[in-house]
């Protein structure tokens, strides 16, 4: 479909990225006919699900509503085995999509994008990697919200002897746990999913946690015979569903409120939804639990509740109840038996609010009440999320401005997908992007066919550049705004706020788009329909 045979660049597309966000990308840039390369970090593809393979990872939203919808054939011949499936099956999942669309050929893997630059006299994007450089028309981004772990500032910590990795860099390798004296630092989904695992094995599980997390009970079960054919059955009822909820999930808010129902009626409604596998109570719950202050105390206490009949010791349980920010304006972890891992004997939890650390040494870790020996160390501290890809990249648009430059003070995007002064620079699943805060895969379709219809019409209306304009931008990142004031995430710090303690230097600033995923993809339809508006073309 190229009708421009005058453009000079090497590529019309180089994608950064080749998890599910990048090979859609490639399979629908391939149908417009266009040449693309795909650059990526990794020995293969799966973005997330190649990275962090710790154990215990795995899906926290139900599989078949996570997994991708584009391809019938794809959905009839792949079987889930779980309701929530494990990471070495989502890889394996990832995997098959690549070998069906044969993917790899444009891949080009163990290659990192060190930076780009925007040539505006010829106006093409050149790509430095840790291989080549490349030339392209249209540089798209596929980089993921979790891509660059962040390690704690921790002296000492290159001396210890033993064993020690961050969760998304973990080895190729199964790592055996029995016998060893283990720690974990971190208490988010990441930090819950390997401590319910290495709990069961080690000889001795130390988990460093400095603010605890309401978790709720994740409810996994395999997927049996029946359950496939009837899954199988009703794919399409399953992705309609995500496309009218405001998370893009299976679960929809209840137009009830908290505040308005009797007490038991309140209670009962909570109690189900906490028994229901998944996300249930966090974004099923009554429509003013994330808005209201009162309504959400009403289900942070219940929660409470719940995390202290599952524990033994009160004061453990004292130490793991959040009293500091309210249920669900944080990433709510999932789990599966997480709470009383601290009921069992090789398991302590250690304070860091009451006994911070001081240091790490050849043989463990110091706080300043006690010395711990330690065998391996895992590291499950989170992420430079949603931005980090972008600042560890040197994107030089217009004038030779960086982009991380451009964004210190927070991002400035139109409908998360362009920065203006950064011509025909796309970013799938960027900040200010419903992708980042609701169902990824639902969003990274979304986001890749509106891309993809985008550069279809510029190709076929002979346009080279695309740019967002300022004030466009603007008014998206002041709509972003303001959606998210209308709920209580912005009352505590989370990665959600652009806060990451180990990165002093990040300005508190909401990185996502709160205002849900159908008013996103609605946003985004009204713009394609009215010929772009807020873009400037040329
Ligand atoms: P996270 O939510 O940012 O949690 C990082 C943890 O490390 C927090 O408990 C944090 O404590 C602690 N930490 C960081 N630096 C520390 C330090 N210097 N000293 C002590 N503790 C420190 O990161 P994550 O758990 O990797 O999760 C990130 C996101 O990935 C999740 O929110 C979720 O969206 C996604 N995820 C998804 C799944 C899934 O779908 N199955 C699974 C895992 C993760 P503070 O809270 O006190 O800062």
């Amino acid at each position: 479909m190229r009708e421009n045979p005058q453009f000079t660049d090497q590529y019309d597309v180089v994608i950064v990225g080749a998890g599910l966000s990048g090979m859609y990308q490639l399979i629908k840039l391939r149908e417009l006919g266009l040449r693309t390369r795909v650059i990526e970090m990794g020995s293969d593809v799966g973005g997330t699900w190649y990275w962090n393979r710790y154990p215990g990872a795995r899906f926290d939203s139900e599989s078949y509503s996570y997994g991708m919808s584009f391809s019938e054939e794809l959905l009839e011949e792949w079987d889930w085995s779980e309701h929530f499936s494990a990471q070495p099956e989502t890889l394996r999942y990832c995997q098959r999509i690549a070998e069906k669309f044969d993917l790899k050929r444009d891949i080009d893997f163990d290659t990192r994008v060190t930076g780009a630059r925007y040539d505006e006299t010829q106006h093409i994007w050149q790509v430095s990697t840790s291989e080549n450089q490349l030339n392209c028309r249209f540089l798209v981004t596929a980089v993921g919200v979790f891509s660059e772990p962040t390690l704690p500032e921790i002296d000492g910590m290159d001396d210890f002897q033993g064993d020690s990795w961050h969760t998304a860099r973990w080895p190729h390798r199964a790592v055996d746990f029995s016998n060893k004296r283990v720690a974990v630092i971190g208490t988010g989904a990441t930090g819950v999913q390997v401590i319910q695992e290495v709990a069961k094995t080690a000889d001795s599980l130390t988990v460093f946690q400095r603010r605890p997390n309401y978790c709720l009970p994740l409810g996994n079960k395999p997927i049996t015979e029946l359950e496939q054919v009837d899954i199988k059955s009703r794919y399409q009822e399953i992705f309609e569903r995500c496309a009218s909820t405001t998370g893009g999930f299976l679960h929809a808010p209840d137009s009830r409120l908290a505040l308005e129902v009797s007490d038991e009626e309140r209670e009962a409604t909570f109690e189900k939804l906490y028994n229901t596998p998944g996300f249930a109570l966090w974004l099923g719950n009554f429509r003013d639990c994330g808005t209201d202050q009162a309504a959400n105390d009403m289900v942070s206490d219940f929660v409470r509740r719940k995390i202290s009949e599952r524990i033994n010791d009160p004061i453990i349980a004292s130490k793991l109840i959040p009293t500091d920010h309210g249920f669900g304006t944080r990433r709510v972890p999932m789990d599966s038996g997480y709470y009383e891992v601290y009921n069992q004997d090789n398991v302590r939890l250690v304070d860091l609010i009451e006994t911070p650390f001081r240091c790490v040494t050849a043989k463990g870790i110091e706080t300043t009440a006690e010395d711990f020996e330690f065998d391996i160390i895992i590291y499950a501290t989170g992420f430079d999320a949603i931005v980090g890809s972008f600042r560890n990249m040197d994107i030089l648009g217009r004038d030779g401005v960086n982009l991380k430059d451009y964004w210190a003070e927070g991002p400035i995007t139109y409908l998360g997908i362009q920065a203006p002064g950064f011509p025909n620079l796309l970013t799938l699943v960027g900040p200010h992007n419903a992708s980042t805060f609701c169902n990824i895969p639902r969003c990274i379709e979304q986001n890749v066919e509106w891309v993809s219809d985008l550069l279809a019409f510029m190709y076929k209306e002979g346009l080279e550049t695309v740019e967002a304009a300022s004030e466009a931008a603007a008014s998206w990142v002041e709509h972003s705004e303001e959606m998210v004031s209308m709920t209580l995430i912005p009352t505590t710090d989370s990665w959600f706020m652009n806060v990451n303690q180990n990165l002093p230097e990040k300005k508190r600033t909401f990185l996502a788009y709160a205002g849900g995923a159908p008013r996103y993809k609605q946003k985004c339809d009204e713009v394609a329909e009215a010929g772009y508006t807020g873009f400037i073309f040329s």
